[in-house]
């Protein structure tokens, strides 16, 4: 890792030329809310003006432009003896701006899963691979949680990281890519000034942190409370619209649709993001459902959270962002559940 600064001015034009050449995301205010709040979205931009680096969090996050809604895994043309099966996994390369540490945290649980298990998945591969990210430090919205988590600092998984120390950034390069990219405008060297205002924006940021979620022990406590009233509560209310997993920046459910033209010569597989929480999502041939009840299909959502991802992997799968608490139309979110938990349990 290198350690430089840039000016404001340096940096936008930086992006301005990266627009220039590359497709280019970053968080752009896209509506209003209820309450005339101007609601952000990872969306593409084609100045750096039409961005807002001081964005407080998107409603979803950056995970579909490596998971999309809608995927084609394949498609096939059928012939007098047999059929072609087309396999493309191109992805042009392309560039993020404004990722927040939780949110690369949340790419790098999905790294864990769709990259280094046994059978790696090679669409979402090369999306990662030709995306550069260059992710920003902020101060926490009022119910982000992402600090109980240890999701509040990143160390890699990008390849520019940016903390905004006054008249310039503070700069983590992590990669060649950044380190090349970076040769195209001044940046310059680490002074004790600028390390002192780092750490002071650190710690800024640290202390942001409002609402606190006590995971100690979590999954030892789910696998006690199994059998808890707490999912009959919350599992009432659930309308099982499966938004909660849309905006997650780690759920990666999904099921898989094979359709054929009606000619009969082509076809077509294509994966969608699905949620554990619809109701046919553990329905299986023959029509029986091993979750019919909304209540059953919240509590496995908490369970692959808290649970069965640290068995795998030692750490849960939820970064803390409460995207989920601000989508859901139930107001189910994770900061009460986990406290009805903690209070059934006595803990
Ligand atoms: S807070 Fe909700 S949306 Fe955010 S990572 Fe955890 S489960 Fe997903
Ligand atoms: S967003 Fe809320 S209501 Fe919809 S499935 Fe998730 S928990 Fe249930």
């Amino acid at each position: 890792m290198l350690f430089r600064t840039i000016t404001k001015e340096h940096f936008r034009k930086l992006v301005n030329g990266i627009i220039n050449e590359n497709q280019t995301i970053g968080p752009k205010a896209v509506d209003m809310d209820a309450k005339g709040n101007p609601v952000y979205q990872f969306v593409e931009v084609s100045d750096f003006d039409e961005m807002n680096l001081e964005y407080p969090t998107t409603y979803s996050s950056a995970k579909h432009y490596f998971l999309p809604f809608k995927e084609n895994l394949s498609t096939f043309e059928f012939e007098k003896k047999g059929w072609k099966q087309k396999i493309t996994y191109n992805a042009e390369p392309r560039v993020i701006v404004g990722l927040r540490a939780f949110d690369i945290n949340g790419l790098l649980k999905l790294d864990n899963v769709l990259m280094k298990e046994k059978f790696p998945n090679p669409y979402y591969i090369t999306k990662r691979k030709n995306t550069f990210i260059i992710g920003i430090d902020h101060e926490a919205p009022d119910d982000c949680f992402a600090r109980s988590l240890n999701a509040d600092v990143v160390l890699h998984g990008f390849d520019m990281f940016m903390t905004d120390i006054g008249d310039k950034y503070f700069l983590l390069i992590n990669s060649s890519n950044a380190f090349n990219v970076l040769k195209n405008v001044t940046t310059e060297e680490i002074t004790r000034k600028d390390e002192e205002r780092y750490i002071a924006k650190k710690k800024k940021i640290e202390n942001s942190y409002k609402t606190v979620v006590d995971v100690t022990g979590l999954p030892s406590l789910l696998d006690i409370e199994f059998e808890s009233d707490v999912w009959k509560k919350w599992g009432d209310k659930c309308l099982s619209c499966g938004s909660c997993a849309m905006v997650c920046p780690t759920c990666y459910c999904y099921t898989v649709n094979e359709s054929i033209d009606p000619s009969l010569k082509f076809g077509v597989k294509e994966r969608m993001l699905y949620s554990c929480n619809i109701v046919d999502f553990a329905e299986v041939a023959g029509g029986h459902n091993f979750r019919p009840k909304a209540s059953t299909r919240l509590k496995y959502r908490y369970y692959h959270q808290h649970r069965g991802f640290v068995e795998s992997y030692d750490e849960p799968k939820c970064v803390g962002c409460n995207r989920c608490g601000r989508a859901c139309p139930a107001g189910i979110n994770p900061v009460d559940v986990i406290h009805d938990l903690r209070m059934e349990g006595g803990r």
